[in-house]
């Protein structure tokens, strides 16, 4: 098992600091051609539009589409959620290009802009029932994203209540009593569909490696929708707890 970073902008050391403490191969993507040499890959939070851009300069794009669509796991974290999202809205103007596939819509700055951002414990039932551990973690929101809407195939990982977070923020994105009832007053912060994983927060930026664990688990897909060949046999991803020691909590 090698797992690609997307190396171009945002937090890719951050997540390659994890893989290796995992003691997991890992080869930084800056290339297309990199790609056919990793069997997953890592899609880091960072800013979206700039990454975008970058992914555009080095004609990214077309070999991220085809190593989503061969079912490889990818996992997209914040501004890597964005884009692996089917439909963003909350762009600049002109819009940016996305690898699409993860069937759902997600607005760029949910909540709120960058002296928004904020940490809380999430409650992640599906995670802990895999990976042991708390049934929360640590999520770091930094001028983050939500899924606003997802496609029947994706499978709801984590969510948050708007009320706490956002309109205490008084967030743009929501700006009417009706728009939080429509939402239930929660939005999707972790999604799983199929070969794609996406978390609109920060789990490289914490002790806690269920996350990275859990991806790591995940196994290619075929055409049909059956996995392929586990890939991690080698690799020992038992929860061990917090091994390290995190900072205390911003709020
Ligand atoms: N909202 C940011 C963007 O649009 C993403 C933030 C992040 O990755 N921490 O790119």
């Amino acid at each position: 098992m090698v797992v690609g970073v997307l190396a171009l902008q945002g937090s890719f050391n951050e997540h390659i600091a994890v893989l290796k403490r995992l003691g997991v191969k890992n080869v930084q993507i800056r290339k297309p051609e990199q790609l056919q040499n990793v069997t997953s890959l890592i899609i880091p939070g960072g800013e979206s539009t700039t990454m975008a851009k970058l992914a555009e300069y080095h004609n990214l794009f077309p070999a991220l589409r085809e190593f989503v669509k061969m079912g490889k796991p990818v996992w997209g974290t914040c501004a890597g959620l964005i884009f692996l999202a089917n439909k963003a809205t909350g762009q600049k103007n002109g819009g940016q290009e996305l690898t699409g596939g993860l069937d759902c819509t997600v607005h760029r700055n949910f909540f709120g802009s960058q002296i928004q951002s904020f940490e809380t414990e999430l409650p992640i039932p599906e995670i802990a029932a895999k990976e042991g551990g708390p049934p929360s973690c640590r999520a770091v929101f930094i001028r983050a994203p939500a899924i606003i809407e997802v496609g029947p195939d994706v499978k709801v990982l984590a969510d948050i209540p708007v009320s706490s977070a956002v309109t205490a923020n008084s967030s743009p994105a929501i700006q009417s009593e009706e728009e939080l009832t429509k939402s239930e007053k929660k939005v999707i912060v972790a999604v799983k569909q199929g070969n794609l994983l996406a978390t609109a927060f920060h789990p490289e930026l914490t002790a806690d490696t269920r996350w990275h664990s859990y991806f790591l688990k995940m196994e290619p897909e075929t055409e049909d929708g059956t996995s392929a060949i586990a890939s991690t046999s080698s690799v020992d991803l038992t929860f061990t707890g917090r091994a390290m020691i995190d900072l205390p909590i911003f709020q």
